[in-house]
């Protein structure tokens, strides 16, 4: 335990009454993400301590890098509350930088530490001076010398690494984010995470319309955004049986409705099986038939549930520039057709009718489908590839 890292919270600092449950759930989310790595952790109102093995460190970074709930990760020193022993850090630490400028900033939390901080600032920044040849620049230094004394002892550190900010995930409760192996809906995951919502996913297949390989994309993106979460879980849905009731029943323009309406009667379903408060999705404002306003309302409307799509607004350059910053781009390009793209016909309606949607799906018996997609669907907890094929 030789390295110490100072967290410093996200936006949670300003919701005083919930403070606790956040930066509870923060840490426990932390210990999840680095359960595989021995650290110990302190934890106050304002900051949180990781202590861990420096071999491990710049792992254990990268991985708070991801964790929402961080504004800022340091990587800091701890040393006795004493000039001396101040000094010999920052020089020790500023050793092989090629900076040329600096500004000491200094942080006083325990007052009985007898120097103010700004005369502190001139003590430190005079005895850089006679000791390098750094510069003062108090504007944009190359480097800044952060000094913190606090009661439990006096930390230094120099650059903050960014964290993702947002919201420990979790302190939302759950929604359940329907997951396909397109470019949307894992960015539409992301940013729920992003907002505290923890997620479980749910994805359709129509074996052997749909093939494994299919399958094992989703799996992959899920396993992507739970480096996010290190809490997801994947609910897969046989939907073989109802899309074929579909295109048997009705007419081509309205086999895209009917489908979105039956996924979303399912997703509600899933929803109050797995206690999951939303759904979520990566459906986009106009980006297809199915995503006009009109086709919306008709398929939003079997459900009482709040449909949450964090990606409606944006562009698709937009989108995929938030997939290639999380890592999912590349999975999701990958050609294996879905659900949707297997049944589409050529001309699916842009403005449906909600009471010709309701007089289609009435043409098959949906209710004992849905019921039996839901008895056989399959819970995934470990992201590992299937390798059996469905022919
Ligand atoms: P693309 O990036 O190609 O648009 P997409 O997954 O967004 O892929 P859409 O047809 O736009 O495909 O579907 C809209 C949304 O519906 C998806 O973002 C996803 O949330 C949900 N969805 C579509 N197909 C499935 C599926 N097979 N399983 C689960 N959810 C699905
Ligand atoms: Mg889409």
């Amino acid at each position: 335990m030789d390295q110490l890292l100072m967290i410093k919270y996200g936006e949670l600092t300003t919701k005083k009454a919930n403070r606790n449950t956040f930066i509870t759930l923060l840490t426990n989310n932390i210990k999840n993400i680095l359960k595989e790595y021995q650290i110990t952790i302190q934890k106050d109102r304002v900051r949180m301590y990781i202590s861990c093995n420096t071999k491990d460190c710049d792992a254990i970074v990268s991985k708070l890098q991801k964790v929402f709930g961080i504004h800022g990760i340091v990587i800091c020193h701890k040393v006795n509350t004493n000039i001396e022993d101040i000094e010999v850090k920052i020089l020790e630490l500023l050793q092989d930088q090629s900076y040329q400028t600096f500004k000491v900033e200094t942080k006083r939390a325990d007052k009985r530490f007898p120097i103010s901080s700004m005369e502190f600032n001139n003590i430190i920044g005079g005895f850089v001076l006679k000791n390098t040849s750094l510069k003062v620049d108090v504007h944009h230094p190359d480097v800044r010398i952060h000094i913190e004394i606090r009661n439990e002892g006096t930390f230094i550190y120099t650059n903050e690494i960014r964290g993702n900010g947002g919201y420990p995930v979790g302190v939302q409760g759950k929604g359940l984010l329907m997951l396909s192996g397109g470019i949307d809906s894992p960015v539409a995951g992301y940013l729920s995470l992003k907002r505290g919502i923890d997620l479980e996913c749910l994805y359709f297949e129509s074996p052997p319309h749909t093939s494994v390989e299919a399958k094992n994309k989703v799996i992959e993106l899920a396993s992507i955004i739970n480096q996010y979460s290190g809490n997801i879980k994947v609910n897969v849905i046989p939907f073989t049986k109802i899309q074929e009731e579909i295109y048997k029943n009705v007419p081509d323009s309205y086999i895209i409705t009917i489908m979105r309406r039956m996924m979303y009667r399912i997703a509600e379903r899933v929803c109050s099986l797995h206690k999951c408060k939303v759904i979520i999705n990566g459906e986009s404002v106009g980006q297809v038939a199915s995503q006009t306003l009109d086709s919306m309302v008709v398929i939003n409307s079997v459900t009482n549930l709040p449909v949450i799509r964090p990606v409606a607004c944006l562009d698709k350059l937009e989108i995929i520039e938030i997939a290639k910053k999380i890592n999912t781009y590349e999975t999701s390009i990958l050609p294996y057709e879905d659900c949707c793209t297997i049944f589409l016909p050529k001309h699916p309606v842009i403005y449906p009718k909600m009471e010709k949607a309701i007089c289609y799906e009435n043409l098959f018996a949906y209710e004992n489908l849905i019921e039996e997609a839901i008895q056989h669907m399959e819970t995934i907890t470990k992201f590992e590839k299937e390798t059996s094929s469905y022919l």
